[in-house]
């Protein structure tokens, strides 16, 4: 039995197989550990023998114990994928055949100070559903579990007993804080991530003055103006550059369409986002703006009155996921990536709702997942966006503003 810190919802998560409207198995790459590979070597049964000799890729130039081997894929989906989405090796072999990838998947482990957390990538839409759609806000459980539903650790990170100079020894606090601003509903959505972006912001300072010492008093700070409301109204004056958000938002998209898109689904979503905004009718920017600023006016706030619930619980899951901001190299570098998640989704919606007239949870569900397949495992591309962001002077509190704000 081992210590583990778990979102509710983990627990409720099975497969759907067949009924799914995606599939795991389709436009990534299946790799095979070791233990499983020898597995395959052993089959007898004549059938499964043949075509596993023949779909299976051996690992010739850089096998490690996770990556022995790999899937062939025809046409971009497994070859063990049967014409109804269900997994033959699953069907005739049994599920202590699956390989640790297909049978971990969508789960993910982290082991963060010997407490082995696990959530679930929103890549899978039922795992999105499970994630996004309870309005009562994401709960979290600490309890022992068996070692074996654990089995496969992405990161294994330790904060403590490292040098006291180490601005990732507060890791606790960041993601507690952090947390916690997110879920306060006295706020709106973009208040919350206002908050959280000066709170990153200051603590920010904090390392760079080398005065990690401040550190706790900043965050205690910070927990106490949430309750007592300080921050209501503050960010009024916040200004409303449309254009500035939209070029930023336009180089989001750009790059994302040079990356080989691995989802069917996200390119409709794209493809719907871009009618609604205009977005290669060589429509003029004034154009794109006042397609924006009517989407957004007509169906996004008021979807996001009733259903804010849904972007509240991406975040929260993507903070405790990724354990945040240990996910880069600097507190506000790892607040600026939230953002950047949080902007490519927000520019999809508006102009989804823009191109539909209207969004439904459906819609939201279908477009985060196809976003997360497509971009979630590709490192190159969200580095890309960093540079962008780097590169243009835009990782500030004042851009970042913006880009929350319209
Ligand atoms: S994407 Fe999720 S629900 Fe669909 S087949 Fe894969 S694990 Fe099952």
């Amino acid at each position: 039995m081992v210590d583990t810190l778990i979102p509710e919802y983990v627990k409720r998560f099975t497969c759907i197989g067949g009924a799914c409207e995606d599939t795991c198995c389709s436009g990534w790459t299946v790799n095979i550990d070791e233990q499983t590979y020898k597995k395959y070597r052993k089959v007898k049964h004549p059938e499964f023998k043949s075509r596993l000799q023949d779909h299976v890729v051996k690992n010739k130039h850089n096998p490690t114990p996770n990556f022995a081997a790999r899937m062939k894929l025809e046409q971009s989906r497994c070859s063990f994928l049967n014409t109804e989405n269900l997994c033959d090796i699953q069907l005739n072999l049994g599920e202590s055949f699956l390989c640790t990838t297909c049978s971990v998947y969508p789960r993910r482990t982290n082991k963060v100070n010997g407490l082995l957390e696990q959530s679930l990538s929103v890549s899978c839409p039922e795992a999105a559903r499970l994630v996004m759609l309870n309005p009562e806000g994401i709960l979290f459980e600490q309890h022992q579990d068996k070692r074996d539903s654990f089995k496969w650790i992405s990161a294994d990170i330790e904060t403590r007993g490292g040098s006291v100079s180490d601005w990732r020894s507060f890791f606790e606090e960041y993601r507690y804080v952090t947390i916690s601003i997110l879920q306060n509903r006295a706020y709106t959505l973009e208040e919350r991530l206002l908050i959280t972006g000066l709170m990153y912001s200051e603590l920010q300072e904090c390392v760079s003055g080398n005065k990690l010492q401040d550190i706790p008093d900043v965050l205690g700070n910070y927990l106490r103006c949430l309750e007592d409301g300080t921050f209501h109204g503050a960010f009024d004056e916040v200004s409303k550059r449309l254009d500035i958000q939209l070029r930023i938002c336009r180089e989001l998209v750009v790059l994302g369409l040079k990356h080989t898109p691995g989802s069917v689904r996200y390119l409709e979503c794209s493809r719907d986002m871009m009618s609604g905004l205009g977005i290669g009718d060589e429509a003029e920017d004034k154009q794109i703006e006042e397609s924006y600023g009517r989407a957004y006016a007509a169906y996004y706030e008021p979807f996001m009155q009733e259903h804010g619930y849904m972007l509240e619980n991406y975040l929260v899951n993507y903070v405790f996921k990724n354990v945040m901001p240990l996910d880069s190299s600097s507190l506000f570098e790892s607040y600026t990536r939230m953002i950047m998640h949080y902007s490519l989704i927000k520019i999809h919606m508006v102009g989804i709702a823009g191109h539909v007239q209207g969004l439904t949870t459906d819609t939201v569900i279908k477009l985060i997942q196809s976003i997360s397949k497509t971009f979630e495992h590709s490192v190159e591309y969200f580095e890309n966006i960093m540079t962008l962001v780097k590169d243009n002077g835009f990782m500030s509190m004042a851009y970042m503003s913006i880009l929350i704000k319209n």
